[in-house]
């Protein structure tokens, strides 16, 4: 395989890296995500979701994806401030809720699929390891080619 400079990774001023092309669909200058235990195979959002059968939607920020799963939570008059916890809502609302709200899950991982941050050498850390420099690049990246 050819060698590839990521060396251009040092800030968030960072150049698009060579070979940062969607391997499916030939997208480039989008967000790409690779296997957790494949560095290589690089995929855009849209081929990552086919590929692993998920459904993600983009977030208003542009930094992480929303997953189908909303979490459900409630108060009750009882509890200390800011406190919530979280209920079932197919059980219906719990009796002494006072108050009760929700939230869409976000990640940035999709099935097995990681962000896909290029790092000095040829390699792309996984989402845990990756330098904020490297991540910050990546989120300011379009989900989807324009
Ligand atoms: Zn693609």
């Amino acid at each position: 395989m050819e060698m590839k400079d990521f060396g251009v990774i040092s800030s968030s001023k960072a150049k698009m890296p060579p070979g940062y092309k969607c391997s499916k669909c030939g997208a480039t200058g989008v967000k790409l995500w690779h296997d957790v235990l494949d560095h290589q195979s690089l995929l855009c959002l849209r081929c990552t979701c086919e590929d692993q059968n998920k459904v993600r939607t983009p977030s208003e920020d542009g930094r992480s994806l929303y997953t189908e799963k909303i979490h459900y939570w409630y108060r009750s008059a009882s509890m200390s401030p800011n406190h919530w916890s979280g209920y079932d809502p197919t059980k219906g609302i719990p009796s002494d809720a006072v108050d009760i709200r929700s939230e869409q899950e976000r990640t940035n991982q999709i099935g097995w699929y990681v962000p896909a941050v290029p790092t000095k050498d040829d390699t792309f850390f996984d989402s845990t390891s990756e330098p904020k420099f490297g991540y910050d690049w990546w989120a300011s990246l379009p989900f989807l080619a324009t």
